[in-house]
């Protein structure tokens, strides 16, 4: 069977593309060092555990599995973290890219698959980004990012490698059959957070930010269903496959929200109060990140077809109540 390496597969987004490829005739396997990640999240192909920055064993699995493709989620990606240790992204996202760029080139691997971040961009005052938009970011993770796109031109021009790049925007959701789902220790992310709080598992949710130049004062977030997203990765690795060459892709709906309109379908989807309090902006945050997919859809052929926000609060709110991941 073709395989497909995924680095980061047992996290949270990595986990719904090996459930996809898995669908599309593909052999996920998983290469992640669980430091964020989740051993009960593997469950649709081999286990490799291992780390990025060990290019011993990522030589030994690129050996064994012989993968047509590598998907590259495995990363830090939490911006507030990145303005407090720039150091843990500049290596974490990186060096240890580096590491998998040059052991993919080694083994004669010719396809990756890129998880790059609508937080390159940075801040463009009230215009819906698009892939022509210049590449500004505004805090270390964002910029640990966009060099990594770099990383991958270059490695194309001196060895071939061929990229398909997708710059994501707010990832929310869960798999509809909630075999899999979002859940991260510590959590940082808006969804799980507010359907915590909503179920009392942690006392409130607090807004960071309520000063904001926008109607209600909070940041406006465009959200992309998990299973929406990791689609697109399908068809990004067929676009690869099909030689039509190295791409960027953004992955957005168009509509932004912000921190208070979700608290609100969130009450309306789960029927109950979010408790919440008002707090002080974080810091890295950019006031506004929507995008249009323009590009994937006409080029892709990519139809998001759960990124409704009620869907994916509700596919959230399902695999929040049915279970989470122990180590
Ligand atoms: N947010 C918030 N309280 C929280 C977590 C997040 O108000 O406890 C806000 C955050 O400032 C941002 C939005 O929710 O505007 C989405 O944040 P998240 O961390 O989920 O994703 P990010 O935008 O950082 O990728």
């Amino acid at each position: 069977m073709r395989s497909v390496l995924v680095t980061g597969g047992a996290g949270y987004i990595g986990s719904h593309a090996c459930k996809a490829l898995k669908a599309a005739g593909f052999e996920p396997v998983t290469y992640d060092n669980l430091c964020t990640g989740w051993r009960d999240a593997v469950k649709f192909g081999p286990f490799e555990e291992g780390d990025l920055l060990d290019r011993a064993r990522l030589d030994e699995v690129f050996a064994r599995h012989r993968p047509v493709a590598v998907m590259h989620f495995a990363a830090l990606s939490l911006v507030g973290e990145s303005m407090q240790d720039p150091g843990k992204y500049w290596r974490g996202n990186v060096a240890a890219s580096l590491n998998l760029i040059e052991a993919a080139v080694a083994a004669g691997c010719p396809h990756i698959v890129f998880s790059s971040t609508c937080a390159t961009y940075g801040e463009h005052d009230n215009v819906v980004l698009d892939e022509h938009t210049p590449q500004e970011p505004i805090n270390a993770y964002g910029a640990s990012k966009r060099a990594i796109e770099d990383m991958l031109r270059d490695f194309e021009a001196a060895h071939g490698l061929q990229s398909v790049i997708f710059r994501y925007f707010n990832v929310a959701g869960a798999d509809p059959e909630a075999e899999i789902g979002e859940f991260h220790r510590p959590e940082t992310h808006l969804v799980p957070l507010m359907l915590e709080a909503t179920d009392g598992t942690r006392p409130a949710l607090t807004v960071f930010g309520t000063d904001y130049d926008t109607p209600d004062g909070t940041c406006i977030r465009d959200y992309v269903h998990v299973c929406d997203l990791v689609e697109a990765h399908v068809l990004g690795l067929r676009w690869l496959q099909a030689a039509k060459g190295s791409r960027v892709f953004n992955l957005g709906t168009g509509s932004g929200f912000s921190v208070r309109e979700v608290m609100t379908h969130a009450q309306a989807v789960t029927g109950r109060e979010v408790p919440h309090e008002i707090g002080p902006r974080r810091a890295g945050d950019c006031t506004r990140l929507v995008s249009g997919s323009t590009r994937a859809e006409k080029e892709l052929g990519w139809r998001p077809a759960r990124s409704d926000l009620d869907t994916m609060i509700a596919d959230a709110w399902r695999w929040h109540r049915a279970g989470h991941y122990t180590r």
